[in-house]
């Protein structure tokens, strides 16, 4: 991995080349809040349908849905959002400025006006977007924007076993947005209010969580590889019980070298049955499992990983960013995986101006457009600039219709990486 890359620099990448653009930005923006522009989406959407691919697709003990954001305010209570879903927030005496008093460098110097002592006692500030359903606006309508997608998982728990009856250990999954009032939104997307995340509910035995746990890790792993973070850039931190949600037996952080510093990139923990026993306390409804052929019955326990979509994204870009330098001029190119990239090829004809190679460009570029799809028609200046502006999207070949094209069929494929350039007949890349 590139050890320099800084966040300024994924930042201006991402705005110039069309990947993440400031929310509402033609308004002065609104802090927290990013909109995804046409690349973006296409690597956001390429994250989230390999983890939906290996996570549920490629296995026969997953189940997916996809719950309503807004739900029974009873969700939150029963969960213990309500009371505790909170950061301590601090305001400083001189500026007002507010902070989350556990992230700052230090507890009693205020980061905005740089005094110190100006902080009063912390109060805990929760972190729920709160709203009101339907035309009358009291405490019966009360609902918040779900600030994890966990509890739509835990509520259909009944509904999937009803309908499915899987063995244990199952899982479901579930990828959506997810919303948090953070108190300072920070380090672009990493800390956003308004963000997505993919979670499995694994239920298993009370007595098999362990090997279950165990698993999980090896799966994170693969799918961290997947995703090309190096292996040294991500730390397992075992969260000590002193640290942990009260629910959690056993946490562990998966740590990432962002450029802002190592921070968290997803969390695996042993939820035990707490929230399908607060689920059957506050609903009255048992959520108890019955072993098939047994009368064996208990509420099951719940190995939680949950990723984030915007953190896997920064993570990617950050591992994929690379500068180098050719024919004694800078460049920037991310070497993203090829499953990821949000363009397999981009096709031009060597001159716009000659309809004849235009129109043999055309008929590649159709053909690459069938087989992969994600294909880019660029014919915007000279070839040098064309590779220059594929390279910053991470576009892995670049493929270029010449004369000789016409006589013999072969086209000049271009490497993004080593930047090497082969001819090969066109019909051996869509075939
Ligand atoms: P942090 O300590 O950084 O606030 P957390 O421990 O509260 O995170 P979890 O509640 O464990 O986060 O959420 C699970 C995952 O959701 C995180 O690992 C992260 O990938 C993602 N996530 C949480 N909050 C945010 C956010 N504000 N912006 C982007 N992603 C987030």
């Amino acid at each position: 991995m590139n050890k320099e890359v800084k966040l300024e620099d994924i930042v201006s990448l991402a705005k110039r080349r069309g990947f993440i653009y400031q929310g509402s930005e033609v308004y002065g923006g609104l802090s927290g809040t990013w909109d995804y522009g046409p690349l973006g989406v296409a690597l956001k959407r390429n994250i989230m349908n390999l983890w939906w691919q290996m996570f549920v697709e490629d296995r026969d003990d997953m189940y997916g849905v996809d719950a309503a954001i807004l739900m029974n305010q009873k969700v939150w209570q029963a969960s213990g959002h309500v009371d505790t879903f909170t950061d301590p927030l601090v305001e400083c005496s001189n500026c007002h400025a507010r902070h989350r008093q556990d992230k700052l460098e230090d507890a009693n110097k205020c980061p905005t006006c740089g005094q110190t002592g100006t902080f009063g006692e912390a109060r805990a500030f929760n972190m729920m977007f709160k709203t009101n359903v339907g035309p009358v606006a009291d405490e019966s309508s009360i609902s918040y924007l779900r600030p994890e997608t966990a509890q739509g998982i835990f509520t259909n728990y009944k509904n999937v076993v009803d309908s499915f009856y899987p063995d244990l250990p199952f899982g479901i999954a579930q990828q959506g947005k997810a919303f948090r009032n953070e108190i300072s939104p920070r380090d672009f997307v990493f800390r956003s209010r308004e963000f997505e995340q993919m979670e499995v509910e694994y239920f298993v035995h009370p007595e098999k969580w362990e090997e279950a746990f165990e698993q999980w890790r090896k799966d994170i792993e693969v799918f961290l590889d997947k995703l090309g973070l190096p292996r040294e850039s991500v730390e397992e931190v075992e969260v000590p019980e002193n640290d942990r949600a009260h629910y959690s037996k056993r946490t562990i952080d998966y740590e990432f070298a962002f450029p802002h510093g190592k921070d968290e990139l997803l969390g695996l923990a042993y939820r035990t049955d707490f929230d399908l026993g607060n689920i059957q306390r506050v609903s009255g409804k048992t959520m108890e499992y019955r072993v098939k052929g047994s009368d064996e019955t208990f509420v099951p326990h719940v190995i939680e990983p949950s990723f984030g979509v915007e953190r896997a994204l920064m993570a990617v870009l950050t591992s994929a960013y690379r500068e180098d330098e050719q024919n004694g001029e800078k460049r920037i190119y991310l070497a993203l995986p090829e499953h990821l990239a949000p363009v397999k090829y981009a096709v031009s004809p060597l001159l716009k101006n000659k309809p004849e190679l235009v129109e043999k460009a055309r008929e590649v570029y159709q053909m690459l457009k069938k087989k992969y799809g994600a294909v880019m028609w660029d014919d915007n200046g000279n070839i040098g600039k064309r590779y220059r502006r594929q390279d910053e999207i991470g576009t892995p070949h670049c493929v270029v219709i010449d004369f000789q094209t016409l006589e013999d069929g072969t086209v000049t494929v271009r490497d993004r990486d080593t930047t090497e350039q082969r001819r090969v007949e066109a019909t051996v890349l869509y075939q």
